[in-house]
């Protein structure tokens, strides 16, 4: 496909630039693609071919000779010591096979020592630690400067924020989010009422790139180091030494590298894990062959957008094209109701896979869906399966637009849109579709942990009438759940023991059990904590339109709204007088106040402090009887700014509350000079 004049050359390769800024910004600024990974590779590959076809086409700011990002709007740019680049890439063992040809010319030897190691699929950040302390960090940006992250990287727990050793130096890695955790946040997100991400990558980006650390920190991030960017205080020779040496000093590095003699180990080392890439918890996209011996780094350089002396093997996609069936509608716990493709049965990521979310009617009408389509489906990021177009050349005209139906396809109550959200709701409370999942959730480990209460069961249950509400469970007799198919008397007597077990779980699992929409395991933990027995709950909740709980730390004007709404519901209040009269515990233990010189007092921590981290301030405020809020509001007693603060400090000079900087702060916790010495 390589244009034959210079003219065509010229207008392809505009087109193919502006594409791929388009996609850039889409993919490292807004953390949301529209296009798979390899479809950009694809265009990428077009545009280099045709570049190098005509060599005096190509210009310095073309995509083939930048790394992609930018530093986004709103966060601070840090200047990489040393240049964050990309990679080259590989599509194939030949690719491989000409990379290690080109190296052994350049380097004029017969076997080069690689590396391999798996390339991670999430976000890469460099760490800057000083005499061993971490010190700041940011994303790649463009390469050279990248974005100020430091804040919401101390969140993450796999982060030492001091080494075994105090050398200084940058590290690079890449942080991440694995499937289990991905596929967990994703549904919070949808119970939400949010769009869910599309893959663990852009989980993982959206959740680290937050102007918000206390977003951030509610994220599983993990994070893998795999390399140095600048090192003082101790030597390295090879690759595989300053992967030794990052694990020494207690940093996690990823336990399947690899040192490989020759280009063809390499090879077997990427066919291995081509195969075995599903058997790992966190999503990987290739595998990243780097040569050993650093000597050899700086002898063949790097071009300005990525090093001589690697290269990255990209896994063959996992697309299939297949015929859609149908699309059904399925009704959540929260109401939101899904449609969900139903194609025929094709082979992805060694899995068989016959359906997949299409989330909400926008999606469908974007990517131009109709009932009947030949349709291009994935396993996004190894996991969730997704159909990503459809085939409209292949159309006979038999195929039928989908459109969302305006009542609930379980219970015929009719589908509401509520403003500000893209999902669409049964309303109807007692719909069965909602009751089964409702009821699963309750059940669930986070909430009641109810042992062996799964969907089979509860649905057997609701099925023969037995339950309708969550507290009907707690009426059910031993016979009754014995009688059932594939039950018998022993696991019934399991199921008393577990239903009798999780009546003493306390009113935050109470509160998040319940299902209230925008009410997470964190905001039910403050709820709890805050009144400390449902009835003061409830009495704040239905006064004044639930005003009262907007002085509980996380909980906002939505939030405020919607469980204010929820106790209003006569069901709702039925509802809980049964769980009390089955004996459910309804109240919490509250920490008592402690005392010090912060008891009591609300109190927001912003920006990077500089002798602790913000878990460290935390615990702080807590133990001098003061409480940590994430919000700045009214009630917020003060704010401690350390350097960096940005919109929650202006918040707080609006409302003209004290603002402590970190002298100030440690002053009142009560530390003395010399305890603040470094
Ligand atoms: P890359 O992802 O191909 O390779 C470089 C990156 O690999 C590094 O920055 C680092 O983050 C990561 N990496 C993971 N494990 C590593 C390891 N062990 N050692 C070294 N690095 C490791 O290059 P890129 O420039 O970051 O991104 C280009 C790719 O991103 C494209 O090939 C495409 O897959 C994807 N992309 C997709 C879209 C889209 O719209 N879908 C847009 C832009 C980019």
């Amino acid at each position: 496909m390589i244009p034959k004049t210079v003219q065509e050359a010229e207008r392809r390769l505009a087109e193919l630039r502006a594409e791929i800024r388009r996609h850039d910004r889409l993919y490292y600024e807004l953390d949301a693609p529209v296009i798979s990974d390899a479809e950009y590779d694809a265009l990428m590959r077009e545009l280099i071919a045709i570049e190098e076809a005509y060599p005096e086409l190509v210009t310095p700011e073309s995509p083939s000779q930048r790394v992609g990002g930018a530093v986004a709007e709103g966060f601070a740019a840090i200047a990489h010591r040393s240049p964050m680049l990309s990679l080259a890439n590989a599509f194939s063992p030949d690719e491989l096979r000409a990379f290690d040809e080109r190296l052994r010319r350049a380097l004029g030897i017969d076997v080069v020592e690689y590396v391999a190691e798996l390339k991670i699929d999430g976000l890469a950040v460099s760490l800057t630690y000083e005499e061993g302390r971490f010190r700041y960090g940011a994303t790649r940006g463009d390469g050279l400067q990248g974005e100020d992250i430091t804040a919401n990287l101390r969140t993450l727990r796999s982060i030492p924020l001091e080494l075994e050793r105090p050398v200084s130096l940058d590290v690079r890695g890449e942080v991440f989010m694995t499937r289990s955790n991905f596929l967990k946040l994703n549904a919070e997100m949808e119970a939400a009422g949010k769009p869910p991400f599309a893959n663990p990558r852009n989980a993982s980006a959206g959740s680290l790139r937050q102007l918000d650390p206390a977003v951030t920190a509610q994220r599983p991030l993990e994070i893998f180091v795999y390399g140095i960017g600048y090192l003082a205080g101790a030597t390295v020779g090879t690759h595989w030494e300053a992967l030794q040496l990052l694990k020494d000093l207690g940093l996690r590095t990823n336990p399947h590298a690899r040192i490989c003699r020759g280009i063809e180990e390499v090879i077997r080392y990427c066919e291995e894990w081509t195969a075995a890439r599903d058997t790992l918890d966190y999503a990987i996209d290739g595998v990243v062959v780097k040569v050993n011996d650093l000597a050899a780094h700086e002898l063949l350089g790097a071009t300005a957008k990525s090093p001589r002396w690697a290269v990255a093997y990209k896994f063959p996609a996992e697309q299939a094209i297949t015929v859609l069936r149908e699309i059904q509608v399925s009704v959540g716990r929260t109401g939101v109701v899904t449609p969900v493709a139903i194609f025929d049965p094709v082979e992805l990521a060694g899995t068989t896979v016959t359906r997949a979310s299409l989330h909400n009617q926008d999606l469908i009408e974007a990517r131009d869906l109709r009932v009947g389509d030949y349709i291009v489906v994935q396993k996004a990021g190894d996991i969730i399966p997704e159909v990503l177009r459809s085939l409209p050349e292949r159309r006979t005209g038999s195929e039928v637009p989908f459109r969302m139906p305006g009542e609930c396809p379980e219970c015929g109550a009719p589908l509401v849109q509520l403003a500000g959200e893209v999902a669409v709701r049964c309303v109807n409370t007692s719909c069965p579709a909602r009751l089964i999942e409702g009821i699963v959730h309750f059940a669930s480990r986070d909430a009641m942990d109810i042992d062996g209460l799964g969907p089979a069961l509860v649905t057997q249950l609701v099925r023969a009438g037995l339950v309708s509400t969550p507290a009907d469970l707690y009426a059910l007799q031993a016979e009754q759940v014995a009688s059932l198919e594939r039950m018998g008397e022993r696991s019934a007597r399991n199921l008393m023991e577990a239903l009798a077990r999780s009546k003493d779980r306390g009113l935050a699992r109470l509160l998040f059990a319940l299902g209230i929409p925008h009410v997470g395991a964190g905001v039910a933990r403050s709820l709890a904590e805050h009144f400390g027995t449902v009835d003061a709950l409830i009495a704040a909740a239905t006064r004044d339109g639930g005003q009262a709980l907007l002085s509980v730390p996380d909980v906002g004007p939505v939030i405020a709204e919607s469980v204010s709404r929820f106790f209003a519901e006569p069901a709702n209040q039925k509802l809980i007088a049964d769980l009390r009269a089955a004996g459910v515990v309804m109240t919490e233990e509250r920490t008592a106040p402690g005392e010090g010189p912060l008891q009591e007092k609300r109190v927001v921590v912003t920006g990077t402090l500089a002798t602790m981290s913000r878990k460290e301030a935390e615990d702080a405020i807590r133990a001098a009887g003061g409480i940590p809020s994430g919000s700045v509001s009214r009630n917020t007693d003060f704010v401690v700014a350390g350097e960096k603060a940005g919109a929650k400090l202006q918040k707080a000079r609006e409302l003209g509350i004290t603002v402590l900087d970190e002298d100030g702060f440690l002053a009142l916790l009560g530390f003395r000079e010399d305890e603040r010495a470094e």
